[in-house]
């Protein structure tokens, strides 16, 4: 006899939510999962998925125009931007399909509707036909987050990255506000696409977080590309005004530039989904100002404040990646149904930034490596990759890799080139064993190949002034 029904009801059925369901049911528990849209979450619908298909989907245009070195001739291609837009709904329509089979096929109960926490084991699902209340011995928060736009006059005529993701035709000009990595991966989706870009910073410079080196090498290729970079500036409004009697809109700067525009992208930030949840009233703790709350508090076990009730994911704001959602959805359901607390390790996660050209990174950057070991070995290859020595495109590969001085230990791999998340989600392994530096000499290149510069790296960079 149950005095609850479920083990486990999970609100949110995105990477984080389907994950910890799956898993919890593969161990027995009676799981149920609350959606209020549809299921699969930002990455599927919303995120990785959608945006990594745009971004092979204009990729072809470097590639054709890199393939006259190489003795083809291609009279004119051009893109048609719905087609691309419609094979892409396919193929996440595809997935929300295997993803509501997988979880139908492990057992798992699925809700349609708002859920919203009654008490410490209560749930509300409020759904088209009206609401019901379900209790469990354990609750799941992991409802994600949603994009924010900057608090300015004329902020609703922009566009977020949702929006992005599914836009009807391509405008001829577009303002992208932000210089994290989903505005530098949309800057390069819409100017390989052919749209005239520009990129309005906060900051000095895109990419914040990342290895100095990479992110001056980075704006070095985006300016080549066409992309104007606006660092240091702030966004005061978005107004609509004509251009030659089109309807179009104008961007005010703060050091007073206008830039005239088709299309303003808001890549400025997320907040974590914490509200209309009764999380307050349920007692879970959140992070932030009472009257505005944001991410919510957890352990390394992703306990919240409140024992019963756990919260994974984006609404964390831990390290917002997927695969870090699905890691900590599974950990939740072996502490909780698999007798083995499990946390989290959040560091040496590799990360990519699927811009033109990518750029992918796994442990510290240099600056970092430097203020937590002192003195560390650095070493950097930059060159031109073979196949433009041919396709004649003036772009340089930059890889760079830290190690702790003395030990030797690798701290870091960055690369800035083609193929770079592939090459450096391989040596993420290496730096999760301890690799050391000596390892990687060790290691026989598989030539020729941009990866083998990773194990042909000799000379540390000598010190500078600053380094010293
Ligand atoms: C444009 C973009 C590109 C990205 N690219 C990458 C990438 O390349 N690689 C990567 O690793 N990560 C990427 N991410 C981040 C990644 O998508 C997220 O970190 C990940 O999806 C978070 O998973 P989650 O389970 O926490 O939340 P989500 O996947 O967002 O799922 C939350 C779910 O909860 C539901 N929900 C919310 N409130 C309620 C409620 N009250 N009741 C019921 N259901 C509710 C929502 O509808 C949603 O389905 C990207 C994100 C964006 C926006």
């Amino acid at each position: 006899m149950h005095d609850f029904d479920f083990d486990l009801l999970v609100l949110g059925a995105g990477s984080g939510g389907v994950a910890a369901s799956r898993r919890a049911a593969a161990l027995g528990a009676r799981v149920g999962l609350i959606e209020a849209g549809r299921v699969g979450g930002t990455c599927v619908l919303r995120g990785c998925v959608p945006k990594k298909l745009l971004v092979y989907g204009s990729h072809f245009r470097d590639d054709l125009e890199d393939a006259a070195g190489f003795g083809w001739s291609i009279p004119s291609a051009s893109l048609d931007w719905s087609k691309l837009v419609a094979a892409k709904d396919r193929e996440v329509n595809r997935l929300n399909g295997v993803y509501l089979k997988m979880l139908a096929d492990s057992g798992v109960h699925l809700f349609f509707g708002w859920g919203r926490l009654i008490d410490a084991h209560t749930v509300e699902i409020r759904g088209e036909g009206g609401s019901q209340r379900l209790t469990a011995r354990y609750l799941l928060i992991a409802t994600g987050s949603s994009p924010i736009r900057p608090a300015i006059p004329g902020a609703d005529l922009g566009i977020t990255s949702d929006e992005a993701l599914s836009l009807p035709g391509l405008p001829r000009r577009a303002v992208i506000v932000g210089g994290g990595y989903i505005g530098v991966e949309f800057a390069g989706i819409f100017s390989r696409a052919g749209v005239e870009v520009s990129q309005v910073l906060r900051c000095d410079n895109i990419l914040r977080g990342f290895d100095e080196e990479l992110r001056a090498a980075y704006a070095s290729e985006q300016r080549a590309r066409g992309i104007a970079l606006h660092p240091n500036q702030t966004i005061l409004a978005v107004e609509p005004t004509t251009d030659g009697g089109a309807q179009v809109l104008q961007v005010r700067l703060a050091d007073g530039t206008h830039l005239l525009t088709d299309l303003v992208l808001f890549a400025t930030g997320r907040r974590p989904n914490t509200t209309d949840l009764g999380l307050a009233e349920a007692g879970v703790a959140l992070r932030g100002a009472p009257d505005r709350p944001s991410a919510i508090i957890v352990t390394p076990e992703s306990r919240t404040s409140v024992e019963n009730i756990y919260a994974i994911g984006d609404c964390t704001d831990r390290l917002n990646l997927t695969p870090v959602a699905i890691a900590e959805g599974r950990a939740v359901a072996a502490t909780l149904f698999g007798g083995q607390p499990t946390a989290i390790d959040h560091h040496n996660v590799a990360t990519a930034v699927f811009g033109a050209p990518p750029l992918a990174s796994v442990g510290l950057s240099e600056e970092q490596a430097r203020a937590r070991y002192g003195e560390v070995d650095v070493y950097v290859s930059r060159f031109r990759p073979m196949k433009h020595t041919l396709s004649g495109r003036d772009t340089r590969t930059l890889i760079k890799l830290i190690a702790e001085r003395g030990s030797g230990r690798v701290l870091g791999c960055h690369m800035l080139g083609t193929d770079a998340p592939e090459i450096i989600q391989a040596l993420a392994v290496a730096i999760r064993c301890g690799a050391t530096k000596a390892q990687f000499d060790a290691t026989i290149a598989l030539h020729p190949t941009a990866a083998e510069e990773f194990v042909l790296l000799r000379e540390p960079r000598k010190p500078t002034p600053a380094h010293s």
